[in-house]
């Protein structure tokens, strides 16, 4: 067999699809969120303003923190140097899970290298713990989630996107003395919209299921301390696990679950990814902890978030852009083919300096391709009218249908 022939034919594959991917390489500049350099593929640099991160709040170049990981590196050093079991276990690790713990109102937390890690082995793992146990998926669950479901490889049904009818049916329809589980989102990143978890916790509680939700795209952003959609909505404590990232709005990386103490002991001892893993660099621990510390008290900087978010939506709505109704902080923009997107974004970037990657399947279903904006607190006015600018250009460059359906 040519080995070589077959991998060109995959990548061949992809690209005759339109969705071959190419990542931008960027630098951004401290101190000047969001403003990045783009290097280009002659070499030739570009200054940019970048419109997809998922730093949303701009933590990322926050003093606070990046002040608590230069004094992290400086008093302890660069690797944590092992797993936790073995010596990776620093003050750091300790304090900030109390913090994660404390942020969810939950006994306590357990961290990971990445949300991607906290949800493939938390759902896993809870499958070995549970023999026998069912669960319900939301069907646009991260493809983290899904493969630990999968990994886990017990029974599994896949209800209608935040469809709670269908949920029930699927609840009513399994044995009533199998242990069960729901697994969702609070805030879902591509269409911008937001479960009810209320709702989804009253389920549980009438089919005797656990709830296992996915906050990734809302803690930090949302609720009074920045706790999430379960904090906003006061149904954290009606929610058996709350995982959330370290990497998006707080800015740095890793990733965790918060839940009854019991849990968070029983995953350490049995999930795999958590275990025989080298634990996160003190320096990402203790940026992450002034960063968590930081947001629970500048609640302002939430409210100015999702002021920015609304003027975006409201600017390209009024320009006629197919701005998708989203009511979180994410603004999609439908463009419906993967061919366009690319074609948009590439002359966003290069024509306009305004960087939006775009998004298509299998992150998205086919025929929803879109660009997808995450407007910042320091997202300007200018900035946005630079954007809607440029992009009613190109719509009618491209002729892409707009907002009603005719071509514009
Ligand atoms: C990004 C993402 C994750 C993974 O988190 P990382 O910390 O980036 O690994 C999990 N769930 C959802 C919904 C995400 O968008």
């Amino acid at each position: 067999m040519d080995y070589k022939v077959a991998f060109a034919n995959a990548v061949e594959q992809v690209r005759s699809e339109g969705r071959y991917r190419v990542f931008a390489d960027l630098k951004r500049h401290r101190g000047a969120f969001p403003r990045a350099t783009w290097t280009q593929d002659n070499g030739v640099e570009k200054d940019v303003i970048v419109w997809c991160s998922n730093d949303y709040l701009g933590q990322g170049q926050n003093p606070i923190v990046l002040d608590a990981m230069h004094k992290a590196i400086d008093e302890t050093g660069s690797g944590s140097g092992g797993t936790r079991n073995i010596s990776g276990t620093t003050h750091f690790h300790v304090e900030l899970e109390h913090e994660l713990a404390d942020l969810h109102g939950k006994e306590a937390a357990l961290l990971f290298t990445s949300g991607y890690v906290s949800n493939e082995a938390t759902l896993a793992t809870l499958q070995k713990i549970l023999p026998g146990m069912v669960i319900f998926s939301d069907e646009l669950n991260h493809a983290s989630m899904i493969a630990g479901i999968r990994h886990g490889g017990g029974p599994r049904h896949v209800f209608r996107h935040n469809d709670l009818e269908h949920l029930e049916e699927l609840l009513a329809a399994a044995p009533a003395d199998a242990p069960k589980l729901i697994a969702f989102e609070s805030v879902y990143s591509m269409d911008g919209d937001i479960a009810d978890l209320n709702a989804i916790a009253v389920l549980a509680k009438t089919y005797g299921a656990m709830t296992y939700l996915d906050e990734v795209h809302a803690v930090g952003m949302y609720g009074e301390r920045g706790g999430g959609v379960s904090e906003r909505d006061g149904a954290a404590s009606q929610i058996d696990i709350i995982e959330g990232t370290l990497g998006k709005a707080f800015g740095v990386m890793g990733g965790y679950i918060a839940a009854d103490a019991v849990i968070i002991d029983a995953i350490r001892s049995y999930a795999n990814g958590f275990i025989f893993t080298t634990s996160l660099p003190p320096a990402l621990t203790a940026g992450a902890l002034a960063s968590i510390k930081w947001l629970k008290q500048h609640n302002e900087v939430r409210e100015i978030h999702q002021e920015r978010a609304a003027t975006l939506k409201k600017m390209m709505a009024d320009a006629g852009l197919p701005v998708m109704p989203s009511v979180s902080h994410i603004v999609p923009v439908l463009v419906g083919d993967p061919v366009h997107t690319k074609m948009v974004s590439d002359m966003l970037l290069a024509e306009h300096g305004i960087y939006v990657q775009p998004i298509n399947y299998p992150t998205v279903p086919r025929g929803t391709e879109r660009l997808r904006f995450t407007p910042t607190p320091f997202h300007t006015d200018e900035m946005m009218r630079d954007l809607v600018g440029a992009m009613q250009k190109l719509w009618a460059h491209c002729n892409i249908a707009r907002m009603g359906g005719q071509a514009a």
